[in-house]
């Protein structure tokens, strides 16, 4: 274990100017694995805990990138002539081609002669991130070798492929040394556009090394999450729940809704350590059921889990009717169902994904499978940039199920605060604020539509009435007419009748 003392001194130097005075952390020994991050007092949910800075950054430049940003500010630039002038192969803007931070990277990369420097290249671009470490202080470097680092066979593919684009790429071993540990780090410590810890529904389109974050342990119940300042790139990290004083501050490297066989095996082969934490201890994942999966029995209503956690081929159990299936049968259950739901994920049609989720999932899927709850998450991101094909009230509809689903799969894993649950609520609260005022314009228009029904029957009313003493004075009127006017009087009975 790496000294927790020597990393707090190097990470009070990394986070210096803008370390609170009276921080709510420190290093310490963790229960969980080494070093982990501790609260020096009781938190509060939504607290901010600490603030980080990226010790490294650099554009991620995957392949499918374009690649026409500044290697400094990071900005996308006009899609023509945004290469150096200078021959290191590195984009940059006219700004920041005259910073300093450029002219470390420049004669670092021009001195290792890029083979086509006019040529925007990802395998150069993207090393960029890792080669500044030999820039760095002698500390700032020690601070990186105090991070965990999966030095696995393939830490070094990077480089040795990097130095094929360079015609006098270093050989010094030293260098090399440091660029292959600042990748094993990365690896395990570090963001990546294309890491797993899109966990949380954020992008994060840079490759970066946040130090202290790095510092923390995993747990798939985390009890803290964090936002990056799209300005600065500070990362901000917050309570989820509260946490008292002298707990471990936790994040999680892994997606909050993906099952225990999928965490297990992730956390395994990509970062090197099995979780015991007790949602990977528990089969049903406290009965939240995110890789449960409907029992084999056509007669059965069970619910079937693995039978014990931490396996990767387990049995699997019904709780109902106790059958037991292998691996591979349940397997073909759930590849099925991925198979059958991502195929109507991936079609143009946002209306049919929901009528499928809605109306077909769940004669073959239990609804808290994680790949019903990824396909919601879809449906939710897609109408958050519009209804496409839905109709008004079948994505009120939607937003209001789907937010409720989420959040109460949320609430059973007892997961705290997150930046998906704070979006889902906000969604939650919004559409319930518009039903609301739905409900409100249909009662104004209700209540209209009765003063009108009112005023009309008033109307009617003094109508009649009118029409009544039109009637009764039309009555009057003949016979006073008949009194006055001997031309229309009726003629007087003959004399000798009345005689
Ligand atoms: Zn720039
Ligand atoms: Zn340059
Ligand atoms: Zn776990
Ligand atoms: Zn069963």
């Amino acid at each position: 274990m790496i000294c927790p003392k020597r990393t707090s001194e190097l990470l009070d130097l990394h986070l210096a100017p803008f370390k609170d005075k009276d921080p709510a952390w420190e290093i310490g020994v963790s229960k969980i694995a080494g070093r982990g991050v501790m609260a020096t007092r009781s938190l509060k949910r939504g607290e901010i805990i600490f603030k980080d800075s990226p010790l490294l950054i650099g554009l991620a430049a995957h392949e499918e990138d374009a690649l026409n940003a500044c290697t400094v500010c990071l900005k996308e630039l006009p899609d023509t002539k945004f290469m150096c002038r200078q021959g290191c192969g590195l984009p940059v803007c006219p700004l920041c081609a005259k910073k300093k931070q450029h002219k470390t990277d420049c004669d670092m990369f021009k001195s290792w002669g890029p083979n086509e420097p006019e040529v925007a290249n990802s395998v150069i671009i993207r090393l960029l991130c890792i080669a500044r470490a030999i820039n760095l202080t002698k500390d700032q470097r020690d601070l990186i070798y105090c991070l965990q680092a999966n030095l696995d066979n393939n830490h070094r593919t990077e480089v040795r492929n990097a130095a094929k684009c360079f015609k006098n790429f270093p050989t010094d071993k030293k260098l090399i040394e440091i660029m292959n540990r600042t990748v094993a780090v990365m690896r395990t410590n570090g963001f990546d556009k294309t890491t797993d810890r899109t966990n949380d529904n954020q992008e994060f389109n840079y490759r970066a090394l946040y130090p202290l974050f790095g510092v923390m342990n995993h747990d798939c119940i985390p009890n803290s999450y964090y936002t990056f300042d799209e300005k600065t790139n500070h990362m901000v990290v917050r309570a989820a729940v509260d946490i008292p004083e002298g707990f471990e501050i936790t994040t999680t490297y892994t997606k909050l809704f993906t099952g225990n066989i999928a965490r297990h095996l992730f956390l395994k082969m990509k970062k090197g350590f099995t979780c015991k934490c007790p949602r990977c201890s528990d089969p049903t994942e406290k009965g939240a059921f995110i890789s449960g999966l409907y029992c084999r029995d056509t007669n059965c209503t069970g619910l079937v889990v693995p039978e014990i956690t931490g396996l990767p081929h387990p049995n699997w159990n019904c709780l109902e009717c106790k059958q037991k299936s292998t691996h591979a049968q349940m397997m073909k259950s759930q590849d099925f169902a991925s198979g059958a739901i991502n195929a109507k994920s991936n079609s143009n049609s946002l209306k049919t994904l929901v009528q499928y989720l809605n109306e077909k999932c769940a004669s073959f899927i239990p609804d808290s499978n994680y790949v019903v709850i990824d396909a919601k998450i879809t449906v939710l991101q897609r109408l958050q940039v519009g209804r496409e094909d839905c109709s008004e009230e079948l994505a009120a509809n939607t937003r209001l199920r789907y937010s409720r689903d989420i959040t109460q799969v949320m609430d059973k894993l007892g997961l705290g605060d997150s930046l998906l649950r704070t979006q889902w609520e906000e969604l939650l609260r919004r559409e319930e604020e518009r039903r609301a005022k739905r409900q409100a314009e249909e009662a104004e228009k209700q209540r209209k539509l009765a003063e009108l029904q009112a005023k009309a029957a008033e109307a009617d009313k003094i109508l009649a009435a009118f029409e009544a003493e039109q009637a009764a004075e039309a009555a009057a009127g003949t016979s006073a007419s008949s009194a006055g006017d001997p031309a229309t009087a009726p003629a007087p009975p003959p004399l000798a009748e009345s005689v």
